[in-house]
């Protein structure tokens, strides 16, 4: 069995894992933004039972996960949780990046699937991805890689809107759930989240403009992903990419790009433990 803990910003879920099966599950609040030096024997104590039936750790991260150390974006040391977690557990960790995960578990478990290159998109609170690349996950040894929020889309048709990265027109800035609750909240002049949006703001011109400029620079990521790794296949997942609106939406729009940048856009099929899954999927598949 493996132990997968899937470590979030504001919740950490653990779990213990027999293939794609998850046995046991356990779920805490996140500590990363308030006490990342205890993180490790946090982690520790969360699977306190389990490390005498595993065979490895694996861990699926948010942030700038590398192979040895993740960086959370608002801390400015990175920490060496892959050695911390291994002295711990007394097994080998394996770590990877959340939707890096998610994008392992979608390739794996698609038994649809014909090709062995695909893009998973999660437009969530940020908007994150992982791409398999002929079969293999794309990473990077200081964790910045398909970190596709961050690229930026521009069209004569969208505003500018400065990332919290310092560069313009991210794709994280135009389409997250916070990027559309904020911009909603400036026009209707209240609090409002992005799931009230959807379910009580539609009619609204200017939130209709608004859901137009999010699935609009999607659409652009999904035509520079094409570009760029030549996949046909691209699953959209997280909280708000996985509604039916933004489904709907985007695969309309794709349809008027030019035939070049064609790709099948799908719904996942991993569901709620796709990040647990796909890492112990990942780490089996490393560890052996
Ligand atoms: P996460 O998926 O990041 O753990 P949540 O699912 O709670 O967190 O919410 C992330 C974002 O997705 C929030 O901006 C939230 O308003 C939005 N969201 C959640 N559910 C929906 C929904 N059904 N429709 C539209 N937006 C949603
Ligand atoms: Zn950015």
């Amino acid at each position: 069995m493996i132990i997968t803990i899937d470590v979030g910003g504001t919740k950490i879920s653990a779990a213990l894992i027999k293939g794609t099966k998850v046995i046991k599950v356990r779920k805490v609040d996140s500590i990363i933004h308030q006490d990342l030096a205890n993180l490790a024997s946090y982690l520790v104590n969360l699977c306190e039972g389990w490390a005498e039936q595993a065979f490895t750790v694996a861990v699926a991260c948010t942030g700038l996960v590398g192979a040895e150390r993740v960086n959370f974006l608002s801390a400015n040391d990175s920490l060496p949780l892959k050695q911390q977690l291994e002295i711990g557990f007394g097994l080998p960790v394996v770590m990877l990046n959340d939707a890096a995960a998610a994008a392992w578990a979608e390739y794996t478990l698609r038994l649809d699937r014909t090709d062995n290159t695909l893009a998973y998109i999660t437009v969530s609170t940020g908007v994150g991805g992982g791409i398999v690349q002929n079969g293999k996950l794309v990473m990077a040894d200081d964790g910045f890689c398909a970190h596709i929020g961050h690229m930026s889309v521009s069209r004569p048709d969208l505003p500018v809107i400065e990332c919290h990265c310092g560069r313009f027109n991210c794709v994280e800035a135009l389409s997250s759930g916070t990027a559309i609750a904020n911009q909603a909240s400036s026009i209707l002049n209240k609090g409002v989240s992005c799931k009230t949006v959807f379910n009580e703001h539609l009619s609204h011109p200017e939130i209709a403009l608004l859901l137009e400029q999010a699935t609009d620079s999607i659409v652009e990521l999904i035509a520079n992903i094409r570009a760029l790794t030549g996949t046909r296949v691209v699953v959209l997942g997280g909280s708000v990419g996985s509604t039916n609106l933004f489904q709907e939406r985007i695969k309309t729009k794709l349809k008027a790009l030019p035939k070049i940048y064609h790709v099948e856009l799908l719904a996942p099929v991993s569901g709620e433990h796709a990040d647990l899954i796909g890492a112990a999927l990942y780490a089996g598949s490393v560890i052996g």
